[in-house]
């Protein structure tokens, strides 16, 4: 198949309405979608990525009125799209339209991605677009378009170019739909953030757990995710330091982290930084743990085509971006 890869919005806009399917950049990460009116197109998202079908998709909109023409949005909900959309906030409301995907269900995942190229490309199509995240299921997200080339050109219909993912974890899911609401998957938009607006938010055990006994709130927790090939190991700052230092001659082994907290004690970092990529040692150097997440899928991926089998991962400052960081990094442990 030949994919069409254009950064005109009206051209793969139509392969939306046409029942297409369609890869796009969002803030968080890739998507691939279809129209949330059409099932077939949307089942072949799932054929395409081997998701379980039990997992459902997050609609993509516009704007927030679109959101309320077909959920029940509620003031706390329209409160929270307000504050925190355009944005990485989903929501998980009750459907209005029985007709969206997936019908089976009496609920809807709902999110306004920010890149406003894409808002006008989901306008165009006739809109919502339900997209999980572009990669094979259980793998980590892609957040390049040199990766999403690699697993989907041929593969797809089309391929929205327009800015690339700037968080690098996918968005927040919080459901609306119970007396309570929950915090269903942490992300950048964080639990402390939202208790303005939701003083009772509740997180379950399971969103924070990798839990197969459990019986999960949102479908998509239960299954493995987030993980690379290669082994995940979370690391203390000691531990990775000392990692770092005794088994940097290692072929196979790769590290991401602190940049301060790595260096040697005569050597600047940005010194240091240069020697280990320099062929001593795979090491991705992060300045934040925004910049973390920004860089961590695509590490992932760059560590398993070089067949990496060990990845040391500092753990995360401790404050802003700690949330939905640490959420993946353990996830990807298997853990
Ligand atoms: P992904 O699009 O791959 O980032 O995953 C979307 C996440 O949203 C998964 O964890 C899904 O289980 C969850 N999700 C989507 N729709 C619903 C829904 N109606 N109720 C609960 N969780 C949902
Ligand atoms: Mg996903």
């Amino acid at each position: 198949m030949k994919t069409l890869i254009s950064s005109d919005v009206r051209l793969l806009a139509n392969l939306i309405q046409e029942g297409k399917v369609v890869i796009f950049p969002t803030e968080t990460v890739y998507g691939i979608g279809a129209s949330t009116k059409l099932e077939v197109a949307c089942l072949r998202v799932y054929e395409i990525k081997g998701r379980p079908k039990d997992n459902p998709l997050i609609a993509h909109f516009h704007s927030i009125d679109a959101i309320a023409a077909v959920c029940e949005l509620g003031e706390v909900g329209r409160k929270l799209l307000e504050e925190f959309s355009p944005g990485p906030l989903t929501l998980i409301l009750p459907k209005k339209d029985k007709s969206l995907f997936p019908k089976d269900l009496e609920t809807l995942a709902v999110r306004i991605p920010k890149n406003p190229v894409v808002r006008e490309w989901i306008e165009l199509s006739g809109g919502p677009v339900s997209a999980p995240s572009a990669n094979l299921s259980g793998r980590p997200s892609l957040t390049k378009l040199t990766d999403v080339l690699r697993y989907f050109d041929g593969v797809v219909d089309g391929i929205l170019e327009a800015e690339e993912p700037s968080f690098g974890i996918e968005s927040t899911v919080v459901s609306l739909v119970g007396k309570t609401p929950a915090l269903l998957r942490p992300g950048s938009i964080e639990s402390k953030e939202l208790v303005s607006i939701l003083p009772d938010l509740w997180i379950p055990e399971t969103t924070l757990k990798n839990d197969s006994r459990t019986i999960p709130l949102s479908p998509g927790t239960k299954y493995k995710h987030y993980a690379p090939s290669a082994r995940v190991i979370l690391a203390s700052t000691e531990e990775f330091t000392y990692s770092l230092k005794t088994m940097k001659e290692s072929k196979t082994t790769a590290w991401i982290g602190f940049i301060e907290e790595a260096v040697e004690p005569n050597g600047s970092s940005e010194r240091f930084a240069k020697r280990a990529l320099g062929g001593m040692a795979w090491f991705c150097p992060v300045s934040s743990n925004e910049d973390y997440a920004s860089k961590l899928y695509a590490f992932f991926e760059s560590c398993d085509l070089a067949g990496i089998e060990t990845i040391f991962c500092e753990v995360p400052k401790s404050g802003r971006g700690e949330e939905g960081l640490r959420n993946r990094l353990e996830k990807a442990t298997g853990g």
